[in-house]
């Protein structure tokens, strides 16, 4: 039992603990490998529109720092808890380390549902979050970035409140900005862009045409809207998609970019069709060649795992597979290819990577050289996950979660124990 004790932060200690059998790493080296460095809870009070004052809770969990800065995204919503928020920054240690970047993994939020307070509410949480965590992020000690529930404005109001107190402008601070406040090109599309293209790279191992395929998303949010442009884009069907209000079905394939018009102006997909309205429990176990879940953790469960019916599982949210079902997905590897989450929607901290080097340099680079340099890395770690995957006769996910596991590993045992 530990603070962190939870359903999620369980399931990440239950997939280490997979690894750490499978790499046969001693015992007393497991709990400095898995458990957080440090974490933070803090109260951030603001003033309600009502005149009245709220509090909300908000937490910081910085994984380890044997490798760089810590990185990771803030996520708002009402379910965020402690476990919650180290579950994910140990998922981003692991992914961080998968694809070669110079970073521990990290992860924040508040409790908050970001639909319930007004834009005026939001920009005081995010500030007095932001002030709060001051003396416990850097640039070169932990770099923030987006999730659920906040995006680029939540990250360019993190930087000017950082900012503000060092009395200089430090774009550096955060990633995921707006590219009018030392944002890069390519970021707010990079995660969604990744996913489709690993999604791609696999139907095009498997041989299926793509012009005939079909894809399913759930969530349409920053990662779920651009994967299913993306895969649009490349020919596919996209034919089901849900989010938090409901679900829409079209075998003929959604008009995927009216879609994201709609989703972006009214924030969500309700009120785009009455028509093509689905029973949002029926989503998942549609039939079709790419399932991409890029909403919550656990969606995925034994039962869920059974009844796929999808020929790739790229997995876009962190987290969406559970270990009971990954237990059934061994079983079917021969009929659904999981691109696990730690691979598939790693694009996302890639081209953050490429914002922060950018920002220190202060020398910014095409979209194009963005998207390239993108591709390149997801390419590497996807062959090596696989040849890995291959060798040991192992699933996606033990072996890229065990190339994650082992770099930090070596830069710990070499790094040495202090003091
Ligand atoms: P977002 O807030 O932009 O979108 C979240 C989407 O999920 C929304 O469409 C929302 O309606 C939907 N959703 C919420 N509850 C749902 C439910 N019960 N059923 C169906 N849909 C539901 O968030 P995002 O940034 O797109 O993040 C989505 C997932 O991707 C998260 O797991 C996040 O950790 C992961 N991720 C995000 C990034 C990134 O760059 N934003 C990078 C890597 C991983």
């Amino acid at each position: 039992m530990s603070v962190y004790s939870g359903p999620v932060f369980d399931m990440a200690a239950q997939q280490f603990g997979v690894i750490a059998d499978y790499l046969a790493i001693p015992f007393d080296e497991r709990d400095r490998l898995l458990l957080p460095k440090r974490a933070i809870t803090v109260s951030c009070p603001i003033h309600r529109d009502d005149g009245s004052v709220a509090v909300f809770e908000g937490y910081r969990v910085q994984h380890h720092l044997t490798l760089g800065p810590t990185k990771g995204g803030t996520r708002f919503a009402p379910s965020v808890d402690i476990g919650e928020i180290a579950a994910l920054a140990i998922w981003m240690s692991w992914k961080c380390a998968l694809v070669g970047l110079p970073y521990g993994g990290a992860k924040g939020g508040i409790r908050v549902d970001p639909a319930l307070i007004s834009r005026r509410e939001l920009e005081g949480l995010s500030r007095r979050y932001m002030q709060e965590m001051i003396p416990f992020v850097g640039p070169h000690t932990d770099v923030m970035a987006p999730d659920m529930g906040t995006n680029e404005q939540v990250m360019a109001w993190f930087m000017d409140t950082y900012s503000m107190y060092q009395g200089q402008t430090i774009t550096e601070i955060v990633t995921g900005k707006p590219v009018s406040s030392g944002g890069t090109l390519g970021r707010r599309e990079a995660t969604g862009r990744g996913v489709a293209y690993l999604a791609r790279r696999v139907l095009n191992h498997l041989a299926i045409d793509l012009a005939g395929a079909t894809a399913v998303v759930q969530g349409f949010g920053n990662v779920g809207s651009y994967a299913a442009l993306e895969l649009h884009n490349f020919g596919l069907k996209v034919i089901g998609v849900n989010d938090h209000t409901g679900a829409l079905y079209d075998g003929a394939g959604l008009d995927i970019p009216a879609l994201a018009r709609h989703a972006a102006i009214h924030g969500s997909i309700a009120g785009y069709s009455s028509e093509l309205q689905y029973d949002p429990a029926e989503v998942l176990t549609l039939r079709c060649d790419v399932l991409v879940p890029a909403a919550l953790e656990r969606v995925i469960d034994e039962n869920i795992a059974e009844n796929l019916r999808c020929r790739v599982l790229a997995e876009g949210a962190n987290g969406p597979t559970t270990p009971a079902a990954d237990r059934v997905l061994d079983q079917r590897q021969d009929e659904i290819f999981v691109i696990p989450d730690i691979l598939c929607n790693s694009g996302g901290v890639v081209v953050s990577y490429f914002e922060w080097v950018q920002d220190l340099q202060q020398l910014f680079w095409e979209e194009e050289e963005v998207t390239r340099r993108e591709y390149q890395i997801l390419d590497r770690a996807f062959d090596l996950m696989v040849k890995r995957a291959r060798q040991d006769g192992v699933s996606h996910r033990t072996a890229a979660m065990a190339i994650g596991v082992e770099k930090v590993r070596a830069a710990k045992l070499t790094r040495g124990l202090f003091p």
